[in-house]
């Protein structure tokens, strides 16, 4: 099929006319990509279970991982969930708007098609003018998880969308703002003690300052073993990862540095094509290898804002072999250190 590509260009009867497109394609059970303030999602129309299983196909995902079903107004929460308790409408009124998503227990309109056959529902409210008019002037709620091939980089660009997704849905609608860089936090309310299930931009002292007592499910530091069920079942599924090898290499800087410009200089002699994931602060102490510079770390949200387009970086300029220096893993740091330890196939060296 033919993909449509339509640039929001901030002229409102150019605009209008570019929803009014999407939403038909949503009404007829088709699917469109569009920005988020996290990354960009594929969607399609969450009730109609035949568009859920399009978005399972086009992205190649497996049926048991769950999709986010998006909303932009209250009265939906009500629709689409059975049990909107006191913790969800504390946590919707502190952070909606936002990067935030509830696992709540689903109503019978969701199609399990949708919940990959839970009988909880994950739903968020977008802050991005882009989502938030598209679910307003379509009248859908929208399924989308991240508008990428499954097991790669999340798209925080509509090239992105376009390298992985091109033939294989109706449209994108492009409009690179997207500010976050990383998924949504998820915390799971359908039990007595919320559970985050995958850290992001709202961390867990947030949580905390709304709800009290706060758990993290143990699938987002350790790997996932064998015969264990991770409650977000996508926690299983190996994730955000480039064609190349990467290395974590955890320490003091000193350390690290030196371990990483010995195993570069040794795998650049064994003719591989090898790069460093590394910082403003510290890009300079390494040797002239190819450094692809995150950010800063003085201002984590920088790092979190580039991470992906990274990732994918060392795909479009065939990289073999990443070292990564880490990161501390409170606040944006946490996310970050979850992403990128699933990029890296969970290979960590710490070296003090
Ligand atoms: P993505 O849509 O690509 O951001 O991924 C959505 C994430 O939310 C996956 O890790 C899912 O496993 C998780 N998720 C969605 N719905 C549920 C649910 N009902 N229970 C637990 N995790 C969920
Ligand atoms: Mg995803």
């Amino acid at each position: 099929m033919e993909t449509k590509v339509r640039v929001i260009s901030g002229n409102e009867e150019i605009d209008n006319l570019i929803y009014e497109e999407a939403k038909e394609i949503l009404k007829k059970g088709g699917l469109v990509a569009f920005p988020t303030e996290t990354v960009y999602g594929l969607g399609g129309d969450a009730l109609d279970k035949e568009a859920s299983k399009k978005i399972y196909q086009a992205k190649g995902r497996p049926s048991d991982n769950p999709l986010i079903v998006h909303i932009a107004d209250l009265d939906a929460l009500y629709k689409l969930s059975v049990d909107v308790n006191d913790k969800a409408l504390a946590l919707a009124k502190k952070f909606w708007p936002g990067p935030m998503t509830m696992i709540l227990k689903k109503s019978d309109i969701v199609p399990k098609e949708t919940t990959g056959g839970l009988e909880t529902v994950a739903i968020r409210m977008p802050s991005h003018k882009v989502a938030n008019r598209l679910i307003k002037q379509s009248g859908v709620y929208i399924a989308a998880p991240s508008a990428n091939t499954s097991g790669k980089p999340s798209p925080t660009k509509a090239e992105h969308v376009i390298n992985d997704l091109s033939g294989k849905i109706d449209m994108i609608i492009q409009d690179d703002t997207v500010d976050i860089g990383l998924e949504s936090s998820i915390i799971d309310l359908s039990e007595d003690i919320p559970t985050i299930l995958r850290p992001g931009y709202i961390t867990k002292k947030d949580f905390e300052e709304v709800l009290g007592e706060v758990r993290i499910d143990p699938a987002i530091v350790g790997e996932v073993k064998p015969g264990v069920k991770p409650k977000a079942p996508g926690m299983k599924y190996k994730h955000y990862a480039p064609n190349a090898q990467i290395t974590i290499v955890e320490g003091s800087i000193e350390n690290v540095v030196d371990y990483i410009n010995r195993k570069a200089k040794e795998d650049c002699s064994n003719g591989k094509k090898v790069a460093i994931m590394t910082t403003d602060e510290t890009k300079d102490l390494y040797n002239d290898y190819h450094k692809y510079i995150l950010g800063s770390r003085n201002d984590e949200l920088s790092i979190a804002k580039n991470l992906y387009k990274v990732l994918r970086d060392f795909d479009k300029d065939g990289i073999e072999v990443v070292y990564s220096e880490s990161f501390e893993n409170v606040s944006a740091g946490q996310a970050i250190m979850n992403r990128l330890i699933k990029a890296a196939g969970h290979k960590v060296v710490t070296v003090d």
